[in-house]
């Protein structure tokens, strides 16, 4: 099959899965993960209706950049504070916030360029010792304090990334988990403009439809549409 067929395949069994949890398919933002895939393959999927794309590396981003097509880039791996500048001005979204020093650094870097940048905090639910994100307890706490000292980003939501599994199933009990963290998080009362939490990004390949019927707004699929990856 073809970046297009594949993407389009992608596509349809997230639509029916939303479907079938009685959503309505437009509430759900598919990411095509790209990482290890060169421009030509990005642009493929483009062609094939792709509006958002992710990469976990801000090499990868600064190496493709100039050669895609116009579309919408997400950071979605961990990030270190001493390359946010470097992104700042190329991605809509950073997924991966797990500590105030990294919201710190990039508040400083949207002041300068004169915009707020779109953040996710990373909840690490099974609390990995080999992943990032941070545990569900210290969720409300971070909330608090970006809000509180930074006015350059706003804080959109929760990404989760659950421990590897065997099988689709597996994932669930930590869909749900982050689920029900997201909805708490929006009774808190923490200023608008700063903290409007409207997507939850769960999901990859191997489980995005358990996330959807679990409340995902944002897949993330690397894999499924682009083939395997050969790490270099
Ligand atoms: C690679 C990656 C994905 C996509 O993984 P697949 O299993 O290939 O779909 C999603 N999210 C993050 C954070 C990733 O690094």
């Amino acid at each position: 099959m073809s970046i297009s067929e594949r993407y389009a395949e992608v596509k349809k069994r997230a639509d029916e899965a939303a479907k079938r949890s009685g959503r309505n398919p437009e509430d759900i933002k598919l990411i095509a993960v790209t990482k290890t895939h060169p421009a030509s393959e990005i642009n493929e999927a483009i062609d094939a209706g792709a509006t958002d794309i992710g990469e976990n590396r801000v090499q990868e981003v600064l190496e493709k950049y100039e050669d895609v097509k116009p579309v919408k880039w997400h950071l979605i791996g961990h990030l270190q504070t001493n390359k946010v500048r470097q992104i700042i001005d190329k991605v809509v979204m950073i997924h991966s916030v797990d500590s105030l020093k990294l919201a710190h650094e990039i508040d400083k870097r949207a002041k300068a360029h004169g915009i707020v940048m779109d953040i996710l905090i990373e909840i690490n639910s099974a609390m990995e010792e080999t992943k990032s994100g941070i545990s569900a307890d210290d969720l409300k706490q971070l909330c608090e304090e970006i809000t509180a000292q930074c006015d350059s980003v706003r804080i959109c939501g929760l990404m989760c990334i659950p421990p590897m599994a065997a099988e689709p199933e597996d994932a669930r009990p930590y869909f749900k988990e982050a689920a029900a963290l997201f909805s708490e998080m929006k009774s808190w009362d923490l200023p608008k403009d700063r903290f409007n939490p409207t997507e939850l990004s769960m999901g990859m390949s191997g489980d995005f439809e358990v996330a959807i019927e679990e409340g995902s707004t944002i897949v993330r699929v690397g894999s499924s549409i682009f083939g395997p990856r050969n790490y270099r």
